[in-house]
């Protein structure tokens, strides 16, 4: 496994891989790897003969500077890990290299009406750095395909109309959300929590699973508007009365085909039930599909 951390000689290395004609599969990370972040790369490995991963705390996605700052840096481990699952190389860009004239850019990205609902709503300007961040790192890597997780549902949405409104030549791939037994999707934000905490933030996923089973059997009571609101505030309710309480920031049902929120459920049901809850002050997110989903 080769670690760069210069772009011009990541770029170099690359373009000799290309001319080889190898195939590469591209894994955006901020670190702090687990298994979620590895079943990205295994899924790359299968589809690619070189997989590329890139490890980089992105200032500009961070709508709080104290998220930044508590952002978790195990660079160590993350690289050992990698290494044991075969990834082939590890991009490890400056800040400096990748804002060279600092992180204040002309270019701004907005995405309409996909960023104003969830967490486009409450994490001002957080996709304008996703994007931002994302599309400098598929010029420096031009891959194949790249590989984003379904925990993070709308971030996918947002890149996927981001390759599509810029044509990047590359496809993309939404991977399935690794989860701990209890439910508890895995996240980097996880390392804050106590066993404790952890256990009570497994409620989040027990509570999209009800809803999810109530809605599929019976999916008739869920075209008003009202059953949906009960149904939110049921898990809002269940959720805060936790002995550690787990509050609900937002919880909403996006529609997949029509890409908005809805406020009522019809057949073909293409659903995403959709999650942010903050635990102990560490925010979590958790999504998940009902019906056949089409993404
Ligand atoms: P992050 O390091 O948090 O920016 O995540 C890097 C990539 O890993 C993103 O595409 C995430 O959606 C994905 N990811 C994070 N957690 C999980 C998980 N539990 N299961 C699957 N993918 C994940």
């Amino acid at each position: 496994m080769e670690v760069f951390r210069s772009i011009k000689d990541i770029k170099e290395h690359l373009s000799q891989l290309k001319k080889e004609k190898h195939s590469i599969g591209f894994v955006p990370t901020m670190g702090a790897l687990h298994e979620g972040h590895l079943s990205l790369v295994s899924n790359a490995k299968q589809e690619n003969s070189k997989v590329v991963v890139s490890i980089f705390v992105n200032p500009t996605q961070f709508n709080r500077e104290e998220d930044l700052l508590k952002y978790p840096n195990r660079e160590e481990e993350d690289l050992k890990m990698l290494n044991e699952v075969g990834c082939n190389i590890v991009f490890i860009p400056t800040k400096e290299g990748i804002y060279p004239s600092g992180v204040n850019t002309y270019t701004t990205f907005s995405f309409g009406s996909l960023e104003q609902i969830m967490e486009g709503k409450y994490r001002k300007g957080h996709f304008h750095g996703v994007a931002l961040i994302v599309s400098k790192l598929f010029h420096i890597i031009q891959p194949d395909t790249a590989y984003f997780g379904q925990k993070d549902l709308q971030q996918y949405l947002i890149i996927k109309s981001l390759v599509n409104d810029l044509s990047f030549p590359l496809t993309l791939r939404c991977c399935s959300t690794v989860r701990e037994e209890s439910g508890l999707a895995l996240s980097s934000r996880n390392l804050r929590l106590t066993n404790q905490e952890r256990k009570v933030a497994s409620n989040i996923y027990k509570q999209l699973t009800l809803a999810k089973n109530n809605i599929l059997e019976k999916p008739e009571t869920f075209k008003k508007p009202k059953s949906i609101n009960t149904l939110k505030k049921s898990i809002i309710n269940s959720l805060k009365q936790l002995e550690t309480p787990v509050i609900v920031e937002y919880i909403e049902f996006f529609n997949l085909e029509k890409m908005e929120l809805c406020q009522t459920i019809s057949k073909p049901i293409s659903v995403a039930i959709c999650i942010a809850a903050i635990v102990n002050e560490v925010r979590l997110i958790d999504n998940l599909f009902i019906g056949d989903k089409i993404i």
